[in-house]
């Protein structure tokens, strides 16, 4: 049997310590529902990290131990240590790590690294959220029915400030007209990233089946498919560089 894909669910995880709406939905955090969830599946080893933890919640050793990152964070990116984003961002780009930022993680320091963009966008209050399936034969969107509703969701609108997607999965259209690309791929270096929109803190988006069936198929695809990259002269063993460049012609 093929090993395990290595998932780490990283989470700011403070709102849900500060009680109010976070903690009542989400009471052991918003990253152990999302684990529950993962963990149903046996090709899934599933570990939490927060940026409370030693480390931030990723010391080398976890993070080069992970095959896809998982982040959600919203009003402390800038407490994240840049040394670790570009860490984060290189074993993405050279290792394949797969990268899956959720809902406000759209302005954390690793998305907007690894895809290259500000990540602004525009948002408003909860209202009801249609996430329609764009890309019904990609593999994330392996089960989706063609549109799914969210009664309640926050609203993130276009223009959303990121690079053309790669690939374009899910599109939403909210109760007020507003439409934001809510599903969309990039392939950087090895590493594959999906960025998924739902996820406020304080609505219950993580317990939809449809979303949690979004975020283990992300997971699966994001995973790495090729680990091996070389920062090296194509040259080195051809044999091309033991002679001179005279004697090769060239
Ligand atoms: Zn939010």
């Amino acid at each position: 049997m093929e090993s395990k894909i290595r998932v780490t669910v990283w989470n700011e995880f403070r709102h849900e310590k500060e009680g109010g709406a976070a903690q009542k939905v989400y009471p052991n955090g918003l990253h152990a529902v999302i684990k529950e969830f993962l963990d149903k599946n046996d090709d899934m080893e599933v570990r939490l990290a927060a940026l409370d933890d030693p480390d931030q919640g990723l010391p080398d050793e976890v993070l080069n131990n992970t095959d896809v990152l998982l982040w959600w964070g919203h009003c402390h990116h800038w407490e994240v240590n840049d040394e670790l984003v570009e860490k984060v961002r290189q074993r993405v780009y050279r290792e394949g790590m797969g990268f899956i930022p959720l809902h406000s993680g759209h302005h954390s320091k690793p998305f907007k690294a690894i895809v290259g963009c500000t990540g602004d966008l525009e948002w408003g209050d909860g209202v009801k959220e249609v996430v329609w399936n764009l890309n019904p034969s990609h593999p994330i969107a392996a089960g989706i029915p063609k549109a799914f509703e969210l009664p309640v969701e926050e609203l993130y609108s276009e223009p959303f400030f990121v690079p053309q997607p790669d690939q374009l999965v899910f599109g939403s259209w909210f109760e007020q007209g507003n439409i934001f690309r809510s599903g969309i791929c990039y392939f950087r270096g090895l590493g594959k990233i999906f960025y998924f929109q739902p996820g406020h803190e304080e609505f219950p988006s993580f317990y939809n089946e449809y979303v949690q069936k979004i975020i283990t198929n992300a997971v699966r695809w994001a995973k790495p498919v090729n680990r091996v990259i070389k920062d090296e002269c194509p040259y080195v063993g051809t044999g091309l560089f033991d002679k001179t460049h005279e004697e090769n012609n060239i």
